[in-house]
């Protein structure tokens, strides 16, 4: 049985009293989350065993964050199958040749073909590959300004700006607080470059996820009773070379690779 084709579908079976047992406001409210796979339908009291028996496979299932990314992962490969790859090689600071787009991420060699098939010296978890494919397809290819600026400055930075707070700066500072060798290997293992006096942080550094969208960390370690801090700050051009999900994919996604690699090492965070 084919699933919910929209919520108008769900808030026709209700009987649209309203009546709240649900713990949802309306029976419109209800019929949305039921579409979006976020409620059951028999969280609706009010509906008999015959309709829930009827409309039981209709119900769409609710995808994990995992299931989300590789289903994203899969749409840009897809994607990629149409794209110039040698005229993208310009526009992204990568090089073509032998059929393939090479770029460097993390001072890495990543390469990709035209049926979306990744090769690299690095483990590329979706994470990571879904904000790269994404800035193949979408880099503009233009020149660093050099001026560092917080997300919420980027086009469409200031919507995403409190997720990106707490999902990435915060987890940051978390590893950072913990995990003492974190800068050394940033620097040794991912060829980030140590810079001076970025806002009189302790630590400055610079690391180069995709070639045109470098991140500035910068890390103010615990002093005087006052707590550690951090902040991730981007290219001003990183919304044309990418669109904002790309920016915050791309933190988000060194933020769980850094937690994978604490946690090998030993740190508990
Ligand atoms: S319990 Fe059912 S009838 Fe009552 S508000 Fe929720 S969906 Fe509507």
């Amino acid at each position: 049985m084919s699933e919910f084709a929209n919520a108008m579908e769900v808030f026709k079976l209700l009987d649209k009293s309203n009546c709240r047992k649900c713990n949802e406001q309306t029976c419109l409210a209800f019929a949305s989350k039921v579409f979006l796979g976020e409620k059951p339908l028999d969280q609706c009291p009010v509906l008999g065993k015959k309709v829930l028996e009827q409309y039981k496979g209709k119900q769409k299932k609710k995808m994990t964050n995992e299931a989300y990314r590789e289903s994203m992962l899969t749409d840009l490969k897809n994607e990629i199958k149409f794209c110039d790859l040698e005229y993208a090689a310009q526009r992204v600071g990568g090089v073509f040749s032998k059929g393939k787009l090479t770029i460097r991420i993390f001072g890495k060699q990543f390469s990709i073909d035209s049926s979306g098939n990744m090769f690299s010296d690095i483990h590329i978890n979706p994470w990571i590959a879904a904000p790269v494919l994404g800035y193949i397809l979408h880099c503009k290819g233009v020149p660093l300004t050099g001026k560092w600026v917080p997300l919420r400055e980027l086009k469409g930075g200031r919507e995403k700006n409190g997720l990106f707070v707490q999902r990435s700066e915060k987890s940051f500072k978390q590893i950072a607080d913990r995990y003492t060798h974190l800068f050394e290997d940033l620097i040794f293992i991912f060829n980030g470059e140590k810079v001076k006096n970025h806002y009189e942080s302790d630590i400055a550094l610079v690391l180069y996820p995709l070639p045109k969208v470098p991140l500035l960390i910068c890390y103010w370690k615990p002093e005087d009773g006052m707590e550690s801090d951090l902040h991730l700050f981007f290219d001003s051009s990183a919304d044309m070379n990418a669109n904002i999900d790309i920016v915050y994919g791309i933190a988000a996604g060194i933020v769980v690779m850094f937690e994978k690699i604490s946690m090998k090492h030993g740190v508990a965070l």
